[in-house]
């Protein structure tokens, strides 16, 4: 069945297909079985509409998700049947009581937080569930060595706390070869030990590609369930889950020597045909994937057929060449695509300098999302 608004006046759309984004997790969750899969869901689920993601993955059966802040746990624990919600970012001093109103379990990541947890647990005399954080190399968030000495050499130190996980994060699993990744898995195995008998997380999408030495308990990818392929190894599992496309507005006839768009940056050594397609920077479309007369770019496809971006990417519009286009195809209205099956989405990060995890979070709510499901739930 396919879900769509159809808005009349919206040329540009995401079409997120959901049985593919439970396909993906079940293609995930086998292969690191009998570790636990969850599902990282932060930034509004890469941008995808949380709203939909969190329902479709957990008839899935996940059960456990991850997000960066308390108010994107609040608004998905309603809609996530029971699963547990960890909030990676942790807990601020002021947030404490709305933790426990909403059952957001925080990652912890340094003493002070484990204090405050702590405190909380007293004040109210209650066990309070938590997991902790540690640093192996990233230097992002995470207890360091010192730090979890501190923290053994006091008995007393996680009374109250129920530790329901131990995690840290890979700096380098897309890169199989590099050699971060053993130091890293190292350093966990020591952080870790001082927590016994709590389960333990390390890798993402990327690092459960690393192999089963990677996988432990749990297992939190995001970028893959989106179809993502963020290790540079061998293909990870995932089929195709985001399409986006817009449409022609207008074809133009170039000569020799015309220039196009916005500070002239590329001009025509010959006549050419060219279209201009509904899509800029503000939908999403980056700057960054501009092209000038000796500076290639990104690409649309149109009819299944990859084309360049020609000159600047404004916010609105894009100049695309079509002179190599059979031209039924270019007709007003006509449908551009600019991520799906033509245009993988790690190859728009790519010509536009960045990754396709930028590229989807910063899609933009200009663009109307449509939802596929054969089946509800
Ligand atoms: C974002 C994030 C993930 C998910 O990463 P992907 O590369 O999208 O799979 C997992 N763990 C942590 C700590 C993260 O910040």
């Amino acid at each position: 069945m396919v879900m769509s608004g159809n808005l009349p006046g919206t040329p540009g759309r995401i079409t997120i297909d959901l049985d593919a984004l439970a396909g993906n997790w079940r293609s995930l969750a086998q292969l690191v079985a009998p570790a636990e899969c969850s599902a990282v869901v932060k930034a509004n689920a890469y941008g995808l509409g949380a709203a939909r993601v969190v329902p479709c993955l957990a008839g899935a059966g996940c059960k456990t998700f991850f997000v960066a802040t308390l108010s994107e746990a609040a608004d998905i624990i309603p809609i996530a049947s029971g699963a547990r919600v960890f909030v990676l970012n942790g807990i601020l001093p002021n947030d404490v009581s709305a933790f426990i109103d909403t059952g957001a379990i925080p990652v912890l990541s340094t003493r002070d937080e484990i204090a405050l947890w702590r405190a909380e647990a007293d004040r109210c005399n209650v066990c309070l569930p938590a997991a902790v954080q540690t640093d192996s190399g990233l230097n992002r968030l995470g207890l360091t060595q010192p730090d979890i000495q501190k923290l053994t050499a006091d008995p007393n130190a996680l009374n109250g706390l129920q530790l329901v996980l131990v995690m840290s994060h890979l700096a380098c699993a897309d890169d199989p070869d590099a050699v971060q990744n053993e130091a890293q898995r190292h350093a966990f195995e020591t952080g870790s030990a001082d927590f016994p008998g709590v389960p333990q997380s390390l890798a993402a999408s990327d690092g459960l590609m690393l192999g089963t030495g990677y996988h432990y308990d749990l297992v939190r990818p995001g970028y893959a369930l989106y179809g993502g392929q963020a290790f540079r190894g061998r293909p990870t599992p995932v089929k195709l889950v985001v399409t986006v496309t817009t449409k022609l507005l207008q074809i133009r006839s170039l000569s020799k020597g015309d220039e196009v768009g916005y500070s002239a940056t590329y001009r025509a050594n010959q006549n050419m045909t060219i279209a201009i397609v509904a899509a800029g920077y503000a939908d999403g479309v980056p700057r960054s994937s501009s092209a000038g007369t000796s500076k290639s770019g990104g690409y649309v496809a149109i009819a299944g057929q990859r084309t360049p971006i020609l000159g600047r990417v404004s916010m609105d519009l894009i100049a695309v060449d079509v002179s190599d286009i059979p031209e039924q195809h270019l007709t007003r209205g006509a449908e551009v695509e600019l991520i799906g099956p033509t245009l993988p989405l790690d190859d728009v990060g790519q010509t536009a300098q960045t990754i396709g995890y930028e590229i989807l979070t910063r899609l933009s709510p200009r663009f109307e999302r449509i939802y596929l499901q054969r089946a509800e739930g």
